[in-house]
């Protein structure tokens, strides 16, 4: 189980150092601002629709480790997905990291996000690595263009 661990934190590492998709977007089609006032995240995240696929997704922000590497590999993760592919993964990401669902199909299905399941052990650092996934649900269903998680 270590090992596997030692894997989580290095792609949270490398996504925090180095975060894919990370920028502004112009012309946007959507544009979401999140906040964790609990850590003190932030995130702006830009989507450019393609009819019902997400074409192109950036975030810019600020805040701790594992927002920065949610956002990045959410983003990752998204870019050419469908709307409704993307919010099928809002529900198995938010279930992975709220009800502790980490039945291996899942897993294996989830890839590298599952390296987001670490926080689990850290109740306060699920606001953290939810934040971004928020703002893409927000983002695909609106008509809001803010999320908080407070
Ligand atoms: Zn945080």
């Amino acid at each position: 189980m270590s090992e596997l661990q030692d894997l989580y934190r290095e792609v949270i590492l490398d996504h925090n150092r180095q975060p894919r998709n990370f920028g502004e977007l112009e012309p946007a089609d959507r544009v979401i601002e999140g906040v964790n006032p609990l850590c003190g995240d932030r995130v702006t995240l830009y989507v450019k629709l393609d009819g019902d696929r997400v074409e192109d997704i950036r975030f810019k922000g600020t805040g701790c480790a594992i927002s920065v590497a949610s956002s990045s590999l959410m983003t990752e993760r998204i870019k050419g997905s469908t709307i409704s592919e993307s919010l099928e993964l809002f529900d198995k990401v938010h279930g992975m990291l709220t009800k502790g669902s980490d039945a291996p199909e899942d897993l294996d299905e989830l890839g590298k996000l599952a390296a987001l399941s670490g926080v689990r052990e850290f109740p306060s650092r699920v606001k953290c690595a939810s934040l971004s996934w928020h703002a893409m649900r927000t983002a695909l269903t609106g008509p809001d263009d803010s999320v908080s998680t407070e």
